[in-house]
């Protein structure tokens, strides 16, 4: 004999069916104690949920069921299920995985369903999750249970959120897209411009030595009174002459084109003409300037870059420090030489120290200083092309010192040495 689900002694007193009728002749418990009966359940539980048994006919199906299959609950129960689901493709797939439960013992586990609905002209379609569970009793497999939940809505707010996703995902990128590329423009202007503005700075020197050639022969007197006059054209030419040097170290490091000429050369020295050149910048801006400099002190190094560095530290010590006393102190081991440049000025704020080295960052407002917040972004990427740092201690309103460590022969040199 077939097992049967529903009959009053296989469902015990805790379950009844509607069909099977359990519980007559039989003395009711107390109103309060009497439990759930399944078709109560049935009724109530707000998820998809179907009991077969082994011909394939639906013994129980909850009211959330009837309402995915759209026949009423009563015109499931003792019916095939080929009856109540009809020829449609979800229905066959449904009955095909309820007859291998019921073949194999073995559950299947959220089975994914997707059901097209006409109404209205539109198709609407909506998801299904199904498990398939065997019911046993004494190790037969009795029945089978279908666990339906209906996952449409939770699909479509999963599937907004990942629609929001890629929206934002797109405007970030769109976003970094034209950040990028209004950084190239940038870098190209500045290389253009730079390069254009080159051409009539040199023109302009040219043309000031010929006027001084000229007046000097011609007009002696008249050039003794023009002396500071051509002094001041002097020096502001040099000012704009470092500007656009500056603009094409720029574009050269965007472009990772700065190169290096390294070559044999005493630091010491470098260190004491420039001091030298800057006696009378330093002379105005009334900080008095002391060299703490031995001897000589040689290494392998581009002078040109060394330079550049050493201006960039010196004029800053002179524009930020206050008309305070400037001290410049270099030693070295022979391995690393090691540049101070300290001043007593205007300090640097916490928040500033972490920005200085970048590029075109500034610590203070254009208003007070001028400058293009590039020159302590080049300093690094020179003294780092170098194998070599650059730090800072300062604090606001307290001083700042640089401290420069170049080693003395370039890396792969070094390398090399060391493995001779
Ligand atoms: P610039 O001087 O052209 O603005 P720099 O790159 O040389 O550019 O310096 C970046 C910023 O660092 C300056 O704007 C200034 O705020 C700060 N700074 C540099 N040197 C000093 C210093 N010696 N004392 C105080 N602040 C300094």
């Amino acid at each position: 004999m077939t097992p049967r689900l529903g009959s009053a002694q296989d469902t015990g007193p805790d379950v009844t069916t509607p069909a099977g009728g359990g519980g007559e002749g039989r003395q009711r418990p107390r109103e309060e104690a009497r439990p759930v009966a399944l078709a109560e359940l049935m009724s109530t539980v707000p998820l998809g949920m179907a009991i077969i048994d082994p011909e394939l006919r639906f013994v129980e199906v909850s009211e959330a069921m009837a309402a995915m299959n759209g026949v009423p609950r009563e015109a499931h129960l003792g019916r095939p299920m080929e009856e109540v689901l009809g020829a449609a493709p979800s229905g066959r797939d449904v009955i095909r995985r309820v007859r291998r439960v019921l073949e194999t013992g073995e559950p299947l586990e959220g089975v994914e369903i997707i059901h097209r609905e006409q109404g209205g002209g539109v198709e609407r379609s909506r998801v299904y999750r199904a498990s398939y569970h065997p019911v046993r009793r004494d190790g037969q497999v009795v029945a089978a249970c279908i666990y339906v939940e209906d996952m449409t809505e939770r699909r479509r707010v999963e599937a907004q959120r990942d629609a929001g996703a890629a929206r934002e995902r797109a405007v970030r990128e769109q976003a970094l897209r034209e950040t990028q590329e209004a950084v190239r423009a940038r870098d190209e202007f500045l290389s253009v411009a730079a390069h254009e503005l080159r051409t009539p700075l040199t023109s302009l020197r040219l043309h000031l030595q010929l006027l001084q050639r000229q007046v000097n022969t011609s007009q002696p007197a008249l050039a003794e009174e023009l002396v500071p006059r051509a002094q001041v054209l002097e020096r502001q030419l040099s000012r704009l002459g470092n500007l656009v040097n500056t603009l094409l170290d720029v574009s050269r490091l965007a472009a990772g084109k700065l190169s290096l000429e390294p070559r044999e050369m005493d630091l010491a020295l470098l260190v004491r003409q420039m001091a030298e050149a800057f006696s009378e910048e330093f002379h105005r801006a009334g900080s008095e300037l002391s060299l703490h400099v031995d001897g000589p002190l040689m290494g392998t190094w581009d002078p040109l870059r060394v330079e550049q560095v050493l201006v960039n530290l010196l004029s800053n010590a002179a524009k930020y420090g206050a008309g305070r006393p400037v001290e410049v102190s270099l030693v070295g081991d022979g391995r690393t030489a090691v540049l101070a440049v300290k001043d007593h000025g205007i300090g640097i704020s916490e928040d500033g120290m972490a920005r200085l080295f970048g590029k075109f960052e500034r610590a203070v407002s254009e208003r007070h200083y001028g400058g293009l917040g590039l020159g302590l972004y080049i300093t690094r990427q020179i003294v780092e092309a170098m194998g070599g740092s650059i730090t800072v201690r300062s604090a606001q309103g307290q001083g700042s010192t640089f401290i420069l460590r170049l080693p003395t022969q370039p890396q792969t040199a070094r390398l090399a040495q060391a493995s001779r």
